[in-house]
């Protein structure tokens, strides 16, 4: 079995910051990541770099921040009323927001965002809602653990289940 469309893949990466060599991420044997190849789960260059793979194949490549992540936009950065941080006696909150907190918010419509604290001034907090890795050069070294055929139940939700996936 090859890695390709309705295959669920089991595989292990370290991901690091390409220029650098900075460590980002790693998964680990016991929480591997597991996803159905295909449905745009994914950043679409990492599904190129492995399609075509058999279990025990290791791969080491780079996505270039363009083509990951994107370039970190100054419209993500915006400044907000201090007040939208008080509490109902209209103190401060500022136990949760501080010069580089990670602050779960939504937008207008409902979507979840979370911004970095940039800066917190009498009149506003300054947060940026970049990606964390947004401007990043990824890479990707690892290996395919496991590939089987998806089920139809997990092509028809698009995702999958069991063992490190929806439990549903
Ligand atoms: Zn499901």
């Amino acid at each position: 079995m090859t890695v390709e469309a309705n295959m669920v893949v089991t595989l292990n990466y370290k991901l690091s910051n390409h220029k650098t060599g900075e460590k980002i991420e790693e998964t680990t044997a016991e929480n591997p990541m597991v996803f159905l190849f295909g449905v745009g789960g994914i950043i679409p260059e990492f599904e190129d770099n492995i399609q075509g793979k058999k279990v025990g194949d290791t791969f080491d490549f780079a996505i270039v921040s363009e083509s990951a992540y994107g370039e970190k936009s100054a419209e993500q950065i915006v400044k907000i009323p201090t007040s939208v941080f008080n509490d109902e006696s209209g103190k401060f909150n500022e136990e949760h927001i501080f010069v580089g907190a990670m602050v779960p918010m939504s937008d207008n419509e409902g979507n979840h965002l979370r911004g970095t604290v940039l800066a917190v001034t009498d009149e506003h907090v300054e947060m940026d809602f970049n990606h964390p890795l947004a401007g990043t050069d990824l890479n990707f070294k690892g290996e395919i653990v496991e590939i089987r055929p998806a089920t139809q139940e997990e092509i028809d939700h698009g995702h999958v289940h069991g063992l490190h996936g929806h439990q549903h």
